[in-house]
């Protein structure tokens, strides 16, 4: 029998790290808090490296099917609509980077993912309230009174990880201030108003980036980086004020005012982030995804770096027995982390493709054919 493989979180690193392993024949469950799956208004882009990730999972086909292939990637200046750089996107980019750039509803990415996993292995409404190593087996507590014992748990809990939390000790990730309003709404309402594939408008203090979400360029989405340090983070996730968000980007382009002025409705989330770890793992148990590496959204890396995470965790594990489990563990962090910590400062600076930018280092990885440490 392979591993017994338990995963907390069934978000964009957990499933995807579901899907690499269980083809690899590990016995894999993965417990997941929320009682069922929601679509929120949000996009996602799957640069070339995540997309290279994924077609070793099998899904690449099922991804282009929803997703937009922009030809362009346009940066501009907010007030001015002056090209800063433009990105050849296309086949181009598959020339470069063996692999498209696409843009997609974050719930669509999240159900193909979903489809890459045999789904009685997902058990809903189970949050992991605690865990405890004993010998070489994991015992983990979950608040609707379930336990389970596993051989390897991966923490793929997101930001606010409890199993970090109980590996490294409590500590909020850190405000940076700045929150992302995010919608996604019918093309339609924009009327005759053009907008560039994907662009990103560059502010003195505030930027914000927009594209088409599914192939048909029937759906739009924006989001933006918006300086608000007061902001209440007791509600991280909750609806925006559309009068506030408008006259934030009120010196910003027609194109960009158009776009807030045919929004119906808006999200806003506290960007949050938090210093590279010491550890990603502790015996039998591993951090993925955002639990060891949340980072700003600047690069649209945050994803990408779990869905690599998950593969090269995979990798790692391939054949491993039990009592090997902490060797691959070590590798997984030494292989894992120069890259995502490059990617997380880097994108930290948020200067990522304003001017002609080194791109390749970051799109033109593949996490399967990459030297394993
Ligand atoms: C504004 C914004 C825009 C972004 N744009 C992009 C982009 O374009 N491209 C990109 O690659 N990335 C982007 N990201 C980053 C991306 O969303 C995250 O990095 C990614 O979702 C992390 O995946 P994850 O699996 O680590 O965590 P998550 O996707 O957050 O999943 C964590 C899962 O764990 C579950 N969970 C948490 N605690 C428990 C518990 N105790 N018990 C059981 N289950 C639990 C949660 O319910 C959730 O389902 C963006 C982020 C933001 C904020």
């Amino acid at each position: 029998m392979g591993l017994r493989v338990a995963i907390i979180g069934a978000g964009m690193g957990g499933l995807a790290c579901a899907a690499a392993l269980k083809a690899q024949g590990a016995d894999v469950s993965v417990y997941e808090q929320a009682t069922q799956f929601k679509r929120i208004g949000a996009g996602i882009q799957m640069t070339p490296n995540a997309v290279k990730a994924l077609r070793g999972l099998g899904l690449e086909n099922a991804l282009r099917e929803v997703a937009f292939e922009a030809e362009l990637g346009h940066n501009r200046v907010a007030s001015s609509g002056e090209i800063t750089n433009v990105i050849e996107l296309g086949a181009r980019i598959v020339e470069r980077c063996n692999a498209p750039l696409l843009t997609l509803h974050r719930g669509d990415l999240h159900s193909v993912l979903l489809s890459g996993v045999p789904q009685e292995i997902i058990r809903m409404n189970h949050r992991l309230v605690s865990y405890k190593q004993q010998g070489d087996v994991v015992q983990l507590f979950f608040g609707n009174g379930v336990e389970v014992e596993a051989d390897l748990v991966i923490a793929a809990d997101g930001v606010h990880s409890l199993i970090r939390e109980q590996m490294l000790g409590p500590e909020a990730p850190r405000f940076t201030g700045r929150v992302a309003y995010r919608a996604t709404f019918p093309a339609s309402l924009i009327g005759e108003l053009k907008i560039d594939d994907r662009c990103k408008w560059w502010g003195a203090d505030r930027h914000i980036v927009i594209y088409y979400t599914t192939r048909t360029r029937s759906e739009i989405y924006f989001v933006t980086s918006t300086p608000e340090p007061d902001y209440n983070l007791e509600s991280w996730s909750t609806k925006g004020d559309l009068g506030e968000l408008r006259a934030a980007y009120a010196d910003f382009h027609p194109t960009v005012r158009g776009v807030l002025e045919a929004c119906p409705e808006v999200h806003k989330w506290a960007l949050v982030v938090r210093e590279p770890l010491p550890r990603w793992h502790e015996g039998c148990v591993a951090l993925l995804g955002d639990a060891c590496h949340p980072m700003t959204p600047y690069m649209a890396q945050g994803a990408a770096s779990a869905i690599e995470d998950a593969v090269i965790l995979s990798r790692c594990l391939k054949g491993v027995a039990r009592a090997a489990i902490g060797n691959a563990l070590t590798r997984y962090h030494a292989t894992r982390f120069p890259r995502a910590t490059a990617i997380q400062q880097t994108s930290a600076q948020n200067n990522w493709m304003k001017e002609k930018t080194d791109f390749d280092w970051v799109y033109g990885h593949d996490v399967w054919s990459e030297d394993l440490a």
